[in-house]
């Protein structure tokens, strides 16, 4: 199938988080009747949290967290470059989620107080698209395992995707 002019069979997914407390990731490593058929429809390739691949060669990167550091920068203009479809996986990720609060205050003023007098690289928080290319956005905090799989399918198949609807409050 194709999805945005790129051909899909068996995915090969990868799955990336960046500053987050990674809940969405926990929610897709869930072990519920559904992962097993979940995961013959694709093939993970980079998932911290359940392998220890960790490839570069992937179809889809699913994006958890937002952006406050210029390491994470780099790091996702890299798997950008490599994915060819690219997923905001959850709230941190598609709007800035929780961690963004501190956008809120003078980043010095920040670093005192999470880190005391050790020097600590940080910037004001940003969503993923505020630096790469989403092609897909996947609000919640967390995600629904449910809505991920379903809209992971239907890429697989060649089903429409449909967006989530809003509000982003989803089942847990
Ligand atoms: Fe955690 Fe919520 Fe951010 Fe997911 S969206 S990583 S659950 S804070």
């Amino acid at each position: 199938m194709k999805y945005l002019g790129v051909e899909l069979q068996k995915p090969k997914v990868g799955v990336f988080d960046f500053t987050s407390c990674e809940g969405c990731q926990l929610q897709l490593a869930n072990k519920e009747g559904s992962l097993v058929d979940f995961l013959s429809l694709i093939e993970i390739v980079n998932f911290r949290e359940i392998s220890s691949d960790k490839s570069d060669d992937y179809d889809v990167a699913l994006i958890e967290g937002s952006i406050s550091r210029a390491d994470e920068v780099e790091r996702l203009k890299k798997i950008r470059e490599n994915a060819k479809i690219l997923v905001a996986l959850g709230s941190c990720a598609c709007f800035g989620g929780v961690n963004s609060l501190k956008n809120r205050f003078p980043i010095e003023e920040v670093v005192t107080e999470v880190y005391g007098d050790m020097p600590k690289e940080t910037e004001p928080v940003r969503r993923v698209s505020d630096v790469v290319k989403v092609d897909l956005c996947i609000p919640g905090c967390p995600v629904s395992k449910a809505e991920v799989e379903r809209i992971v399918v239907n890429l697989v198949t060649g089903a429409e995707v449909k967006f989530p609807k809003y509000p982003v409050c989803v089942e847990c």
